[in-house]
């Protein structure tokens, strides 16, 4: 058996979610003294693919096209498992991106594998099974699913894996599979916001703000805080609502799931709603001033305290610092 790994890639370029999967793999595909293969899709030059080999990939397929350029599900779906067939992997990794979650069950059925989504650590392995650990319940929890099946597809967190520089060199190969018509009944476009911010799924720290903040005018605060500690900005969900942040940084269980080193949660409750996406943040810190706010049942550390006040001595110590 090998293992393979889909590197998913933005405009080319392939995020840190990507060298955590791959060290993922190597990591599984070391403890099965196997190798690891990476499948490329879409226009990416050999530069970046080199860093596939650098972060732990043995052989790299790539496929490309301009077909391919914007991300196609099932099109990348059968890619991926004729890869798959091709290196007879017995395990496919994938990102827990938007992407990756919509390709890992049409993978699944395509290589009649069992799939594990939402999956936060390596798998324990016995016999043929992996048992793993995988969120459930919108982040509520964390379950452990048994994968009995032949071909397992797993689907990694960002953030719940370290990245590991092998240093090592891939072989690139040029890979091509015949899609069919029916591949390409629906395509999604990208459409992508030029901004220099850090992107709120990869984000390794997240400041985030709700309604205790009073209004957009107060979010200069959370966007210094941020700046300076190299973060994504995010919000809850009626914070977005009422227009004062845009859609795209509404947390929780309607809005995008994070999972980064640290979470600050200023003004926002905590409403279970909230709390699913963002329970599996390592460190978890809370300013709120009211004492009974559920948020500090989660928290790791807590400051009962107005934001106006906490907030401005907070910046000055990281500035200090
Ligand atoms: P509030 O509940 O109004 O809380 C404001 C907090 O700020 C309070 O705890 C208060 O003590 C504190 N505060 C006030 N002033 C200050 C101050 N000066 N300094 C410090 N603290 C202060 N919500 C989400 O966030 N994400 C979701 O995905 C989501 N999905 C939902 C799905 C459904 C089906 C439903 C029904 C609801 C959903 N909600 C979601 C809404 C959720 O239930 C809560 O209403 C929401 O999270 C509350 O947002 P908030 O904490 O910002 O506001």
């Amino acid at each position: 058996m090998s293992v393979l790994i889909y590197a998913e890639n933005a405009g080319g370029k392939f995020k840190k979610s990507i060298f955590e999967a791959i060290s993922y793999a190597r990591a599984i595909a070391d403890q099965n003294n196997t190798s690891l293969t990476a499948v490329s899709i879409g226009n990416v030059d050999a530069a970046e693919l080199a860093l596939l080999g650098k972060y732990g990939a043995d052989k790299v397929l790539n496929v490309s096209g301009d077909k391919l350029k914007d991300f196609v599900n099932q099109a990348y779906a059968s890619i991926i498992a004729e890869a798959a067939k091709k290196e007879g992997s017995a395990v496919v990794v994938l990102s827990n991106t938007f992407s990756g979650r919509g390709l890992a069950p049409r993978v699944g059925v395509k290589l009649e594998a069992g799939v594990a989504d939402g999956v936060v650590a390596l798998p324990v392995q016995e016999g043929g099974s992996f048992k793993v650990k995988k969120t459930a319940f919108s982040g509520k929890a964390f379950a452990i699913v048994e994968l009995t099946s032949a071909i397992k597809v797993i689907a990694l967190v960002p953030n719940s894996y370290k990245v590991v520089e092998t240093g090592g060199t891939a072989q690139v190969e040029d890979f091509s599979v015949e899609s069919k018509a029916s591949d390409f009944k629906a395509m999604i476009k990208e459409i992508v916001r030029s901004s220099d911010k850090v992107s709120l799924p990869d984000a390794e720290i997240v400041v985030s703000g709700g309604r205790g903040l009073k209004g957009p005018e107060n979010w200069g605060m959370i966007e210094e805080l941020a700046s300076l500690l190299g973060a994504a900005t995010a919000c809850s969900k009626p914070v977005s609502d009422a227009g004062w942040r845009p859609h795209s940084e509404h947390v929780g269980q309607t809005g995008i799931a994070v999972s980064p080193n640290l979470y600050i949660a200023v003004g926002i409750s905590g409403a279970i709603q909230h709390l699913a996406g963002v329970s599996s943040s390592k460190v978890i810190v809370v300013i709120n001033k009211d004492p009974e706010a559920p948020f500090f049942k989660v928290a790791d550390y807590g400051i009962v305290g107005d934001a106006f006040e906490v907030l401005p001595k907070l910046i000055a110590a990281v500035k200090e610092y």
